[in-house]
Order: C-alpha cells, then structure tokens, then sequence
C-alpha cells in the first residue's frame, strides 16, 4: 500500500512537472501543394467524424471509465465546432456489429508505451479500418513523459489516429492539470487532420510569398521561433519578424503548446486546411454512406447507458459565489476562467471578482472536479 502510494505520487509529480511533448513526423504531415490549392467544393456543412477508442492496459483494473472517453469526445466536439468538424462514436463496428465505439485490450504494451520502438506493435493490438474510424488508442502512461502523439490519415508509414495517456483523456474530471481540458486530444487531431505546429520551422515562410510553403504552410498563423509553454498573456510574446505586418505569436493556437486551459483556437486557414484535406484524403469516413453504415452511439439508450459509466463523482465542496468575491468550504484551489477558457486567476479558498466585467465566467475547483458556470453582474 506504501509503495503504491509512493508511486503514484512520483507519477503525479511527473505529470505536474512536464511541459507538453508532442511528436509527430512531420514529412507525412506535409502534403504537395498541388494538393492542397486544389479547388475542392465545400458547402460548408458539418463534417461527421466516426472515431473509436481502443483502450489498452496491462490489466482489466486499469481500464479507464467508459465515462472519460464520453467527456474526450464531448472535449473534441466542443473545440471542433469552430471548424464545423463533429465526433461521433459509431453504434456498428467494422463487420456491422453492436458496439459503442469503445474496446478493451489488456495488455503489457499499454503500461510506459514508447512510442519510437512500440507504435507498430501498439496499433496492431487492435485498430479498426482506417478509411472508416479515426482510431484513437488510450494507453495508461508513455515512456519519456510523452502525453500524445499522432499521425495524419495521408501518412503511410504507420496507422493514422492517435494515441494518448489516460491522464489527458477526457474533460477535466479525472484529468491532470494543465492538460485536463481534452485539448491533448484537440491538438493531436489537428495532426490527424494535417495540421502543423505554428513554431515548425521557427521563423521560416513569414513573407505572402512563401508562408504557405514553409514554416506551418498556413498563412494566417504568425511565425514562432519556438513553442511556447504554460499560459502567456495573448500578445505578450513576439519572436518572429512576420511581413507586410508584424504580429504576435499564436499564443492561443490549439496546435501550440501551451496549457489546456489556453489554448482556445484555429484560425480560418488552418480550418480551411482540415475541412479540405477531410474532403479529398478523409472522403470516405465522412461520406453519408459510412454515417449511415455506423449509426451513432449516443443516440442509443444502451450505449449513453454504457458510456455514462464511472463518470468521476467527488464530493462538493460548499461554493458561495457573491456580487464582489467568490469563497469556497473547505478550502481549495479556484480558477477563474472567460467564457473562451483562459484563465484569469487563481487562489486559495477566496477570488476576488471586483473589477471583473459583465458576463459569463467558468469557475474550476480541480480538486474536487467541479465546474460551474455563472454570471457576473459587473462592477
Ligand atoms: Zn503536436
């Protein structure tokens, strides 16, 4: 019991200790030009997504709660919405069996998964055809503090999807700060989708005649020397000599580094970029045909049932939320966030809100996995 709880700590600690490492290999994620200004007719409709979770860990007991994956896809949707990009788990599996678009898969390849020598052996543990599921693996932790990785559907040196610690997967209860909004699996999505990192290249392709060649290839996104970590005042940091005009670094960008808590979105170009490669590499998984052959899980009593499972419940703490403050009993941590999910403020026990505008905040008490939304009248 002692040396269980010693490691645990020690694995918390590492958790609370590492800055976000996302590899990826970029040449896949690079595909020709030709390709990417090619003419593709979008009508601007939702583009549905089946993806499925396959869970993997060294024993049954270590499964993570079918409710986390429920709250990851609930995470995915909330930040692909700006992109008009939905998730769904499918209600049929490859053959058309019932499933939830969950599996289970035990395993010693899903405790300390590497992924420079183990992605190969991992992915054919279990993987769904790739022209049809997004394939998401959930590992319980990886080798090298690594907390995501993932590769894009063009990609042909390995399976596309993505593969995650359990410590990021699903949306905020149950998750590690400051990765604990699901937006690893954002981030690594993007990959899937094409996306690079703003800093790729550091401040290569800043100028109209070749941002959309080198660096990111996205035009929109300000160059970055490198990538920035923790949560950076939007507009603080500048490290790049963009032209005609020269702008901040992409602080905000859900393909950066930066916390869960502040990395809040695409910018039109990079949406462009998903919704195109989707509509010519991804064509058949968003293609009516397979939404109708899958069916949507969480439109079955059984599967929402299911999913539900062992969604984390904690106790709550008592919350007293005043026209010029907001206290809590017994005393913990409070974060204040805007209704884009920065963080405003945190403290112990007792937030100040005088001075805060008009509006609606988001307020997190991570040690009891509460989140609540509530209005502010202003000063
Ligand atoms: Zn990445």
């Amino acid at each position: 019991m002692v040396m269980k709880s010693g490691y645990l700590w020690g694995l918390l600690a590492l958790l609370w200790a590492q800055e976000r490492y996302c590899p990826v290999d970029k040449v896949f994620l690079r595909w020709s030009t030709a390709q990417r200004t090619q003419q593709v007719e979008d009508t601007g409709d939702t583009l549905w997504v089946p993806v499925v979770f396959h869970v993997i860990a060294a024993d049954s007991s270590r499964w993570l709660p079918p409710g986390r994956l429920y709250d990851q896809l609930l995470a995915l949707n909330r930040d692909y919405a700006q992109v008009k990009i939905q998730f769904y788990l499918p209600l049929r599996g490859p053959q058309g069996e019932a499933t939830c678009g969950v599996t289970w898969t035990i395993s010693p390849l899903g405790a300390g998964h590497d992924y420079r020598t183990e992605e190969a052996p991992l992915k054919r543990l279990i993987f769904w055809p790739v022209d049809s599921f997004v394939n998401v693996w959930v590992v319980e932790n990886m080798a090298d503090n690594t907390i995501g990785y993932a590769r894009a559907l063009s990609d042909a040196t390995s399976l596309p999807g993505i593969v995650l610690v359990q410590a990021v997967t699903g949306n905020r209860l149950g998750t590690l700060r400051p990765f604990d909004w699901g937006r690893t699996g954002g981030h690594e999505m993007g990959h899937v989708f094409s996306l690079l990192h703003p800093f790729e290249g550091g401040c290569a392709g800043l100028t109209p005649a070749d941002c959309a060649l080198a660096g990111d290839e996205i035009c929109d996104t300000p160059g970055q020397r490198n990538p920035a970590f923790g949560c950076p005042a939007p507009g603080s940091q500048n490290t790049c000599p963009d032209q005609p005009v020269d702008l901040p670094d992409p602080l905000d960008n859900i393909m950066g580094y930066v916390d869960d808590s502040c990395m809040t979105r695409f910018t039109p170009l990079q949406i462009q970029r998903m919704r195109t490669y989707l509509l010519t590499v991804g064509s058949t998984l968003i293609s009516p045909e397979n939404r109708q052959a899958r069916g949507n899980a969480l439109q079955d009593g059984a599967c929402e049932a299911i999913l539900s499972l062992s969604r984390p419940e904690k106790p709550r703490p008592h919350l007293t939320i005043l026209s010029d403050r907001i206290e809590t009993t017994p005393t913990a941590l409070l974060a204040l966030y805007d209704g884009m999910g920065r963080c405003l403020m945190q403290g112990y026990g007792t937030l100040s809100t005088a001075g805060l505008p008009t509006g609606w905040y988001i307020l997190q008490l991570p040690t009891f996995g509460l989140v609540k939304r509530f209005f502010h009248p202003g000063p």
